[in-house]
């Protein structure tokens, strides 16, 4: 096929103002960018934290979910959280709004149903509380790099182009838009093998106490037989989560790729777009077959999808240390350990299920504080689903409560790194563990 040449034009430079000079800027206000800005603030640091959309949770809100994951790790008889902190603090908030149900079992794991629109107000209120200066609807597009020192990163929003000059910059954008800006090394996924997006969505209506008495296998079983009947469900296994609000359900269920199941590219806006509109035709396929097959969805209808299809994976950043699978299956405990987590290896590629590794029931695994310092940048950290970790083991790690572990992990971090010439690679990793102690987080 012949190639035809993209055209080109040079664009102006151009003098923009600095409408902020901050000690810690945090890129992204998901799980990780809102830990990490109000544990920064809460040791006194001047922070602003910026995000693209009007409200914060990241994939919490603009995806919406089920429920937070990765808080504990679980036997038969026991439930014990391996992530307390922040995640227990939010958890707390969202009880004062009956945003919050209590831990629920499920497969061999379990989590914890929460509200999306009473997590947006508890996150406004949250770093409202703490001072963190945010800007919504501000999206970061280059960088001010000076050597291995981010100075800056220049933004974009509707009073046009400006730059925040910043002592220390955590990137929690999930995507690792600011380490790649700044010429730092990562992969997408695994050689460009990313997991399978989501779109997910909520259900109005349910007959909860019949659904409730349906097992996991007997909704695969139903929907194996729309499958059967002709129905090209993408997915015969997954979530159905009992929301806090009456009669409503959330559900992870679709999943979006191209043909031949070749992984969506998320780093191509063609593609994205092409991911929320098969993502959206296939919440209604769901909605009729559920309708139609699942005993407590006769009358249900679909009443949200997500803001944004739910993207599990893209840029895997090069950090000191890359966590690998092996140190999250066989529970490896590090001693630069700066959170916990007991998720399993939750993959979700080709085929028409999920494939789970678990971990050893009751134990639990460590990141280690070199995976998140990009390489060779020196006043960057980051937190998050973008972290330095292997396409297996960010199948783990990527969870919310993990993430929120993490955020807060790089949070504190940011203020010992201001003490030390803002070089994230010199904090004492002892003086972070004892603070994250302090703040109520959970270390081994
Ligand atoms: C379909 C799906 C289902 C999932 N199910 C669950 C579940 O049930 N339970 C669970 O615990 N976890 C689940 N996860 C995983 C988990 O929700 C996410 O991995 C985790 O919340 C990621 O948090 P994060 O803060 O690292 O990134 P994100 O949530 O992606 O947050 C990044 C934030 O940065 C902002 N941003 C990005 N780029 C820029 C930029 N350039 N400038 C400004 N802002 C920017 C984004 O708008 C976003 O708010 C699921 C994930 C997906 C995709």
């Amino acid at each position: 096929m012949k190639e035809v040449e993209m055209k080109k034009i040079n664009e102006p430079s151009r003098e923009i103002p600095i409408t902020n000079e901050t000690s810690v800027l945090v890129v992204g206000g998901g799980a990780a960018g809102l830990s990490a800005a109000i544990a920064a603030r809460r040791m006194g640091c001047d922070v602003t934290l910026i995000e693209k959309y009007g409200f914060l949770g990241g994939t919490l809100t603009s995806v919406t979910l089920g429920s937070f994951c990765g808080i504990f790790t679980v036997t038969e008889d026991s439930i014990k959280p391996v992530v307390k902190g922040f995640q227990e603090e939010i958890i707390e908030r969202l009880k004062m709004y009956n945003g919050v149900s209590e831990a629920k079992r499920w497969l061999k794991t379990a989590s914890v149903p929460y509200d999306t629109t009473s997590f947006k107000r508890v996150a406004d209120e949250l770093v409202e509380e703490a001072g963190v200066q945010i800007l919504y609807h501000t999206l970061a597009v280059s960088v001010i790099k000076e050597h291995n020192q981010v100075k800056g990163v220049i933004i974009e929003n509707k009073n046009g182009r400006s730059a925040i000059m910043a002592d220390v910059i955590i990137d929690a954008s999930g995507d690792g838009d600011i380490i790649s800006m700044a010429g730092g090394e990562y992969s997408v996924g695994d050689n460009g093998i990313t997991q399978f997006p989501s779109s997910m969505f909520r259900m109005v209506n349910v007959n909860t106490e019949k659904l409730s008495s349906l097992s996991r296998e007997e909704v695969t079983e139903y929907f194996q037989k729309a499958v059967n009947d002709g129905y090209p469900l993408p997915r015969v296994a997954g979530g159905i989560h009992l929301n806090p609000i009456d009669h409503v359900v959330h559900l992870n269920v679709t999943k979006v790729s191209n043909e031949g199941e070749v992984p969506i590219n998320p780093l191509d806006t063609s593609q994205l777009t092409y991911a929320e509109m098969e993502g959206r035709k296939q919440v209604f396929l769901y909605e009729r077959v559920l309708q139609k097959y699942v005993p407590g969805f006769e009358k249900a209808r679909v009443i949200d999808i997500g803001p944004s299809i739910g993207i599990r994976e893209a840029r895997l950043i090069k950090g000191d240390y890359t966590l690998t699978s092996d140190d999250v299956l066989s529970c490896r405990k590090f001693e630069d350990a700066i959170a916990c987590g007991a998720w399993p290896v939750e993959m979700h590629d080709s085929g028409n299920k999920t494939r789970w590794v678990w971990i050893e029931p009751g134990n639990f695994y460590t990141i280690p504080y070199q995976s998140l310092i990009p390489a060779r940048l020196e006043n960057v950290l980051m937190a998050g689903r973008n972290i330095s970790a292997t396409h297996e083991a960010q199948a783990s790690v990527r969870v919310s409560a993990i993430c929120m572990a993490m955020g807060q992990a790089a949070g504190i971090a940011a203020y010992l790194a201001l003490s030390q010439e803002n070089q994230v690679r010199h904090i004492s990793v002892e003086k972070l563990q004892k603070l994250l102690l302090d703040n109520n987080a959970f270390l081994p």
